[in-house]
């Protein structure tokens, strides 16, 4: 067992390094905070230079589920659990299994205090195998008695967020009087495109698989490169991809007003949000923008609450958003400053 911390206030409460008895492969479940709750935060299955590189990440992304479940008002603290594979590592089926198993053994030790999901490399199937573990699996599939893919409910928490970014930024939510470039058109950039098409949105996409190009024509959206997309002149970004695209190099060459998408860790690091201050643009902070999924799972699964009383916390992203921008407005802060800040007082009072 490893304990560690990355500095005085974001000291985790607990951190389980071990080799999987089956599959031999490095597990890190990484329990923030318990403060306002359970801790929740996906199972990453990705690969490492290094399993300490694992162990970084998963400190740093449980560290952020505690912001991002304290901001989503929540009654959880933030976990992650790292699977990290050597470059190059593929799975058969066996092994996949069995390093589920041995993620899952891990969990069940914590007694309930942490409950994971999917996240990169996992999805819904995979949760069914960690609950033949532990019943502190949440998204499986609906026919396993899950909440299922959250990816709907994550971009109906971007849509959302959109609508509070533009009355903010541009004096009206009014969606389709404005421009947006949609990054990556997967299961949350697809739905965000289609939604914002509905609502007769200028658009301008890109993917990196050529495949999603006819998602973008039924769409009506212009296709771009990436790079074109990112730097595409339009009222609003949607980065909905792979997060660390906002950096010192990037930024300079960005032409929208404002950004707000549910990428996860857009900012390289965080004085990247001084930039886009510096710069005007008006960055919502991912932690609140890409919300709704695990908004939506919690609140059903593990609250018990009506798929309504759910859909209506996730809606409620725009008067989260609002509030911060306005304060960070008032404050001459970034919004960023202004989000973490808020989530340390919340955390700190023990009140979601
Ligand atoms: P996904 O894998 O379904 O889609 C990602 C898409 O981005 C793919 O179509 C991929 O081809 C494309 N892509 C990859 N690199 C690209 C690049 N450089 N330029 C342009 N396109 C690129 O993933 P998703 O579930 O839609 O999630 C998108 C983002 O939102 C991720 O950062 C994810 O962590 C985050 N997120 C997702 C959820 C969810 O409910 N699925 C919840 C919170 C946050």
């Amino acid at each position: 067992m490893v304990a560690t911390h990355l500095d005085t206030e974001s000291i985790h409460e607990h951190v389980i390094l071990r080799r999987g008895v089956r599959s031999g492969l490095p597990i890190v479940v990484a329990v923030h905070s318990t403060a306002l709750g359970q801790a929740i935060g996906g199972c990453r299955l990705a690969h490492y230079p290094h399993w300490r590189d694992g162990l970084t990440d998963a400190l740093r992304l449980s560290a952020a589920m505690s912001d991002k479940c304290a901001l989503a008002g929540l009654p959880n603290g933030g976990g992650k659990t790292v699977i990290a594979l050597p470059p190059g590592r593929t799975l058969d089926a066996a092994t996949r299994r069995a390093v589920l198993h041995d993620a899952g053994d891990v969990i069940a030790g914590l007694d309930g205090t942490y409950a994971t999901g999917p996240d990169v490399g996992t999805g819904p199937d995979d949760m069914v195998t960690i609950a033949e573990r532990t019943p502190h699996a949440f998204c499986r599939p609906v026919q396993a008695g899950g909440s299922g893919d959250s990816s709907e409910h994550t971009a109906v928490g971007v849509l959302a967020a959109l609508h509070a970014l533009c009355a903010e930024r541009f004096g009206s939510a009014d969606l389709s009087t404005r421009s947006f470039a949609v990054l990556g058109l997967g299961r949350v950039g697809g739905h965000v495109l289609r939604i914002l098409a509905d609502a007769g949105a200028t658009l301008v996409a890109a993917d990196t698989d050529e495949s999603r190009r006819t998602l973008a024509d039924t769409a009506g959206a212009a296709w771009a490169s990436p790079q074109d997309c990112l730097t595409a002149d339009v009222d609003v970004l949607v980065p909905a991809a792979l997060g660390g695209l906002l950096t010192s190099h990037t930024v300079p060459t960005l032409r929208c007003a404002a950004i707000a998408g549910p990428a996860n860790n857009q900012l390289d690091t965080p004085a990247t949000a001084d930039l886009l201050h510096q710069h005007g643009i008006l960055w919502a902070p991912d932690i609140i923008v890409s919300a709704g999924g695990i908004i939506h799972a919690t609140a059903v699964e593990l609250h018990r609450e009506t798929f309504a009383q759910a859909t209506a916390r996730v809606h409620g992203i725009a008067d989260t958003l609002t509030d911060i921008l306005r304060t960070a407005r008032a404050a001459g802060s970034t919004p960023a400053a202004a989000a973490h800040s808020r989530a340390r007082h919340q955390i700190e009072h023990g009140r979601p």
